[in-house]
């Protein structure tokens, strides 16, 4: 490792805007970013010497194939940033960009590899996939044996991750950021409305601190008072001598990656770098990473490794004979998901975090600390970072053995297919309702969202009660077009209970809804809205229901997935004189959903109040009695026919839906699962957060603006809103059929009038009533003209697809209003 020269090195630290703890990868481009977008007053403190964490030993490795098209933006930025730096700073980066072939030996492998290629070409990263014969040409010493073929991206390659922080550093030195090597944080207090931090050569204060301390980012957390989820896990690779073969090629090899083999190839000089993502893979340093773990590596167990390095051997000959020069075995920080953390930690004011790279930290670098920066500078990323945003995780994700279970399983799937309604298995459950059991035993398969079991779908007619994944269609669509036709046509039964659920009282609690919420709130008791809390730029950062209960009392609902993060946005902005008392009720609260035609018989069938149209309209709320007690019912529906969330005490939950189904038996009562459930929504184009709504977009492109009052006086994003008011929509959420046959769009896949991408689809599916693929998608206007023809690229085909005038099913919307 190269010491860095920085005019601050033997310097105590003094105060800064923003410091960063921590300097690899991560801390330098954050460091980088911060002071390229003019804030220069950044201090980054780092333990040890730059990159003596992880960063220095990782293997290097760029590639831009992920199944995500913020994320594939993202690392696209990395690699433009790492193509570039070199002339910037005058400091060797050592980017090769040699490309990458990765190989399919199934068919469900290539349909993966279409779906990422129709998301490639919305970023515009080159992939083409090519036949065995190709692999042979680009790859010369493959044995292509089982292959059916494999996705070229010529523009991914590998770089020096040394000689790649330190251009970072020096190009933020260049800009007056200040380095202060071997200063370990120590401690960190919130005192006064600014951080102190204690290091071993002084107390600095900041504004802002950002932890990018990777694999010690969790203790780094814990000095602040905030648990972070991260876990060190090891991961070898080897280096073999040079080999001849290597030495006769008048070009670099491209980066292979061999998924059904889980193994990837790269060339290292005249030798092969080959590093396995092998089974059962070792956690290491749970109870916290040596202090002096620095520059340093794991002792080799080549015995964890051998079994993928035999298969390696067998898919390139010539590593079965060549010498191991090194071997490579070192800790990287894991989260439960495999992606990073990045963002403001939820229960503290100004820290944010950007840790966790899981293994992937070199390539995600740069353009996770462009975006951090952003997020920093501007109060939210360039693009949604939703699936990097530290607060997608909540307090279930906070026990050791749960974090290792999790990494464990997701460094296994490294290269597994990743099909778009997969369910990983480890850590579960977690957290589970009282008729997890119950319904378990009726062939329920349960899917997870923020740690809560859920029904997905139900297994009847003798199917047996387990997933069965494809690109195309999973083995439960028939069971899910059944449950989404008992609903249209009787009522279906639904536990809700992961709902994010929140009290919102006080008498400040009207003036501070008001200011965040994009709609105007109910003036009365007993009416509930749907509306959007903005971002200042307009975009959507929440999609919640209010319902007001009394004068100065409110419930929020939304959705399971988004609890710490909604949470976490209220408590931001609630006003710090005791006005306003916020309450997370989600873990005592049930939900049961009833919905179709035939709820209301069924809900009046066991309360003692009148619940006709008259006495219990459409989206309002009203405590009932029922045989188990009072409950909360709220008149809503997102599967677009009459239904009723019912939300009640969790002790009472199983004797509920007793009652429920005892009642329900002569109705036509079936159970139905979240599949169902997005089936039925697409089906009513309502739209879904994380998907469909992000701060990407405004609640007016979203084609959400009667849920907007921006008469109503100022709210959070109100300017803005304005302001594209005016000058008039460039693109509108709009609905297409979709003509399938046999594979459904999932989201993601591009949308095109003749040659032209117009957009991509934001969420798709199968609509079982109305017959027919559903995509949603943001289009220029001019395209979303009802009738006009398109086409969606579904797994590499391009399908015929037309613009709907509204929703394909119930467009006049009476059927929720009955
Ligand atoms: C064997 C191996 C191979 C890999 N190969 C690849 C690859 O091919 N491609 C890829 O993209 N990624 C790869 N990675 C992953 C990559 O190395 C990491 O994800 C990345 O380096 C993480 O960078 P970081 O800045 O988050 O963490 P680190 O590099 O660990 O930096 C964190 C820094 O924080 C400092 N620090 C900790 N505590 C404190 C404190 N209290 N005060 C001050 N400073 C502190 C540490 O000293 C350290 O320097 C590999 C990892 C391994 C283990």
């Amino acid at each position: 490792m190269a010491a860095l020269e920085t005019d601050t090195e033997n310097a105590a630290p003094a105060d800064a805007k923003v410091v960063i703890v921590g300097g690899g990868v991560a801390g330098c481009s954050l460091a980088y970013h911060l002071t390229r977008l003019g804030w220069t007053d950044v201090a980054l403190l780092e333990a040890d010497q730059l990159t003596s964490g992880s960063t220095w030993h990782a293997a290097g490795l760029c590639t831009q194939f992920v199944p995500s098209l913020n994320l594939m933006q993202l690392l696209r930025a990395s690699l433009d940033l790492y193509r570039s730096l070199e002339d910037e700073t005058g400091q060797r980066v050592d980017f090769h960009e040699c490309g990458s072939v990765r190989l399919a030996a199934t068919h469900d492998r290539m349909d993966e590899f279409f779906h990422r290629r129709g998301i490639a070409e919305l970023v515009g990263v080159p992939v083409e996939i090519v036949g065995p014969e190709r692999v042979q040409e680009l790859f010369p010493l493959v044995d292509a044996t089982g292959i059916l073929g494999a996705a070229h991206l010529p523009t991914d390659g590998h770089v020096d991750p040394t000689s790649l922080t330190h251009a970072l550093a020096a190009g933020a030195l260049a800009r007056s950021a200040r380095i202060h090597l071997s200063t370990p944080v120590t401690a960190i207090e919130r005192d006064g409305g600014t951080w102190t931090l204690q290091t071993s050569r002084g107390s600095v204060r900041a504004e802002i601190v950002v932890n990018a301390a990777g694999q010690w980012a969790r203790r780094v957390g814990r000095m602040a008072g905030a648990e972070l989820p991260i876990v060190p896990l090891q991961h070898h690779y080897v280096v073999t001598e040079p080999l001849a073969e290597i030495e006769a090629l008048e070009r670099e090899l491209p980066v292979l990656r061999d998924a059904d083999g889980s193994f990837y190839v790269r060339q290292e000089g005249n030798g092969l770098l080959v590093g396995p993502f092998e089974p059962d893979p070792k956690p290491w340093a749970l109870d916290g990473v040596p202090d002096d773990f620095h520059g340093r590596l794991l002792p080799a167990d080549l015995d964890q490794i051998e079994g993928v390095l035999a298969t390696a051997a067998e898919r390139v000959p010539a590593f079965a004979g060549a010498g191991i020069k090194t071997v490579v075995n070192g800790p990287d920080g894991y989260t439960p998901d495999g992606r990073c953390l990045m963002g403001p930690v939820p229960g503290l004011r100004s820290f944010h975090v950007l840790a966790g790279f899981s293994i992937f930290g070199i390539v995600y670098g740069g353009g996770a600390g462009r975006y951090a920066a952003e997020w920093i500078v501007d109060g939210q990323p360039g693009d949604t970072m939703w699936e990097l945003d530290v607060r997608r995780f909540g307090e279930y994700a906070r026990p050791t053995r749960y974090l290792a279970d999790r990494a464990r399983e997701v460094y296994e799937r490294e290269y597994a297919i990743h099909y778009p309604e997969e369910e990983l298995a480890a850590g579960r459950p977690v957290k589970t309702s009282p008729l997890y059991d119950t319904l378990r035993a009726d062939g329920a398969v349960f899917g997870v969202r923020s740690g809560w079991e859920r029904p997905l779908w139900f297994a009847r007619n003798g199917e047996e009660p387990r997933d069965l994944y494809s690109f195309r269609r999973g083995n439960w669509h028939e069971a899910v077009g059944e449950e989404c036709r008992a609903v249209r046509s009787a009522v279906g039964i639904l536990d809700q209970t992961s709902f994010a659920k929140f009290e919102v009282s006080g008498p400040g609690a009207e003036a501070f809804l008001e200011r965040l919420c994009a709609n105007a709130l109910p003036e009365e008791t007993g009416q509930i809205v749907l509306t959007q809390m903005c971002t200042p730029l307009g975009g959507i950062e929440c999609d919640v229901t209010v319902s007001r209960l009394g004068d100065d009392r409110f419930y929020v609902v939304s959705a399971a997935a988004t609890e710490t993060h909604d949470y976490a946005w209220l408590e931001r902005h609630r006003p710090e004189d005791g006005s306003v008392r916020l309450a997370n009720v989600t873990a005592r609260s049930g939900v049961l959903t009833l919905a179709g035609p035939r709820s209301r018989d069924l809900l009046q069938a066991l309360a003692r109040e009148d619940v006709s149209r008259e006495a219990f309209p459409f989206f309002r709320c009203r405590e009932l009695e029922l045989p188990v007690g009072p409950v909360l019912a709220l008149r809503v529906s997102y599967v677009g026919e009459l239904g009723y969330e019912l939300h009640h005490p969790l002790e009472w939950q199983r004797a509920l839906y007793e009652h429920l189904r005892e009642a329900g038996r002569p109705l036509g009562l079936v159970d139905f699962g979240y599949r169902a459930l997005e089936s039925l929504r697409l089906e009513k184009a309502y739209r879904l957060w994380g998907a469909d709504l992000s701060q990407d977009w405004t609640p007016l492109e979203a084609a959400m603006e009667r849920f907007v009052r921006l008469d109503k006086g100022p709210f959070v994003g109100r300017d803005a809103l304005l302001r594209q008011r005016d000058a008039g929509l460039e693109r509108t959420l709009t609905c297409l059929s979709v003509d399938v046959d046999g594979a459904d769009p999932h989201g993601l896949e591009p949308v095109r009038s003749g040659e032209r991408i117009v957009g991509y689809v934001t969420s798709g599916g199968f609509g079982h009533t109305v017959g027919t693929g559903i995509a949603l998608s943001y289009l220029p206007v001019g395209d979303a003209v009802p009738g006009t023809e398109l086409t969606v690229e579904i797994l590499g085909e391009r399908r015929s697809a037309v613009v709907a005038a509204g929703p394909l099913y119930d467009p006049g919307n009476e059927r929720p209003v009955a």
